[in-house]
């Protein structure tokens, strides 16, 4: 079986050489992987894992809301060069958050900064959305539809919108803790679902057997099946293949 990791921020593993990373990857069937980035400073490191692993590390650049503090005017000049430098570059993660930050000014204007970069070079774009349901609501008329909503924790009435729009959600292991998770996968359609980790955060390199597995259970389907369409769910939001 094998693995399309959407969601890993390999520049924050620290103490291990970037090929005894990818060799760790492989080893738990993660063949390809979307390295996102929160800030400007991690954009170099995830340029040098896109051209040494050009099959397994797809790049994704991006400001996290979490950052948008600290990045300037600068920053985005910056990340519209990546993204014309990586043709196969993913936009991300960006959104919203309304715990961490309560700058929404701030939040939006870098928001809508990458939403119309990931429009001009018809880019997927990553999301971060954080209790932050009243100010998505305005914005996905405006998303391309390439748009995944990484570690879904929004509603089902949310969800329901989001699937008008053919957006795409992910789920890390941790999805699984909430009690919801069970009746938001069996609306989600199959072919809009994406698995992540977000390691080395909210999951580990080897947890992606038993997410698969716990999606295969809830949708009657058995594993290889399931994985197989994930696979090619992941090779089609990113690679358009
Ligand atoms: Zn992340």
């Amino acid at each position: 079986m094998h693995f399309f990791d959407t969601h890993i921020h390999l520049t924050d593993f620290k103490n291990i050489s970037t090929s005894d990373l990818i060799k760790k990857l492989q080893s738990s069937g993660i063949q390809k992987c979307i390295c996102v980035s929160a800030k400007s400073d991690e954009w170099k490191k995830i340029s040098e894992f896109a051209h040494d692993y050009p099959f397994e590390v797809i790049p994704c650049f991006g400001i996290h809301p979490w950052y948008v503090e600290q990045e300037d005017e600068q920053a985005i000049k910056l990340l519209e060069d990546y993204i014309k430098h990586f043709p196969n570059a993913l936009i991300g993660e960006c959104g919203f958050d309304a715990i961490k930050n309560q700058n929404f000014d701030r939040q939006e204007q870098f928001f809508n900064f990458q939403i119309d970069l990931a429009h001009s070079y018809h880019r997927p774009l990553v999301l971060h959305m954080v209790k932050a349901q009243k100010y998505i609501e305005k914005y996905l008329a405006l998303l391309p539809q390439k748009s995944v909503f990484h570690s879904y924790s929004g509603s089902k009435d949310l969800l329901n919108k989001i699937f008008k729009y053919q957006f795409y959600i992910s789920v890390n292991k941790r999805f699984f803790l909430k009690k919801e998770s069970f009746s938001i996968l069996e609306s989600t359609p199959l072919n809009h679902l994406l698995i992540e980790t977000d390691a080395p955060f909210q999951s580990n390199i080897s947890d992606l057997f038993e997410v698969v597995q716990k999606i295969a259970e809830i949708k009657h389907k058995n594993i290889e099946e399931v994985s197989e369409i994930l696979y090619l769910n992941a090779m089609e939001f990113a690679l358009d293949e």
